[in-house]
């Protein structure tokens, strides 16, 4: 990438107007690399790609465009204005809510997750990568791991994996993969996603999800030391299997 004034980065990556930015870096608020310096100069030229830099003490990586996952707690709406549930949003630092540029400023999350559901669910800024990831079209599948009311029979899983038609659409819907874990918990993979559509699909074989969780998005899995509420970079190579 060209270089670029500091205040510019940091109005690039979400930090407020070039002014606020500016007042930042004269205040000595920004630091670079590792080991970090303080630099009060907001003009100073620097290469974006692979800065280091510090804000108010907090260690950030320029990213062109955004992309992240974040582990979804139960009881946060996946929504800008949420009704009766706090949003996924407010669980992300500021910058990521502010970065500007495309239509919305801030990352938005590719699909949405129930308020109860669980687990993975990946945000960008990057419009097209989410419009590719929302198509139709694009068929990636998702592992969703349930909590089932009753005990599962043979024939729910043969009918989930052989198709059921919802109430809205006369073209039966089916699980990719579906295998019991125990009498209570399925692992359902699909390469769709219509509105609740788990919850659906197993109320339409006589059963009813208690409690769903995403574990994996195609290539990328929800990694064990992300605890519910936390998010992090996905990684180049991780964007890239995902496209
Ligand atoms: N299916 C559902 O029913 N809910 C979700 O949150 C995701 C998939």
């Amino acid at each position: 990438l060209a270089p670029m004034q500091l205040q510019e980065i940091l109005y690039s990556q979400g930090f407020g107007t070039r002014r606020v930015c500016s007042g930042l870096v004269e205040q000595g608020w920004v630091a670079l690399g590792e080991p970090a310096q303080i630099c009060r100069d907001p003009w100073l030229e620097c290469e974006p790609e692979g800065l280091v830099f510090w804000v108010q003490g907090q260690r950030w990586t320029h990213q062109r465009l955004a992309y992240l996952m974040l582990h979804k707690p139960a009881g946060y709406e996946c929504s800008q204005k949420p009704g009766a549930w706090p949003s996924v949003y407010s669980l992300l630092p500021s910058p990521l809510r502010q970065r500007p540029g495309g239509a919305a400023s801030g990352v938005q999350a590719v699909g949405r997750l129930d308020q109860d559901t669980t687990g993975l669910l990946l945000l960008s800024d990057d419009g097209a990568f989410i419009h590719r990831m929302a198509s139709p079209r694009h068929h990636v599948p998702k592992v969703y791991e349930l909590t089932c009311k009753h005990p599962l029979q043979a024939d729910q899983i043969e009918r989930l994996l052989q198709g059921v038609v919802l109430d809205d659409d006369p073209k039966p819907v089916r699980a990719a993969a579906c295998e019991a874990v125990d009498a209570h918990h399925l692992r359902l993979t699909l390469t769709e996603g219509k509105y609740h559509q788990v919850k659906r699909m197993l109320a339409a074989v006589g059963n009813r999800v208690e409690a769903l969780h995403r574990s994996r998005i195609g290539p990328v899995t929800l990694p064990d030391d992300l605890k519910a509420g936390e998010w992090r970079w996905l990684t180049p190579e991780q964007v890239q299997s995902l496209q």
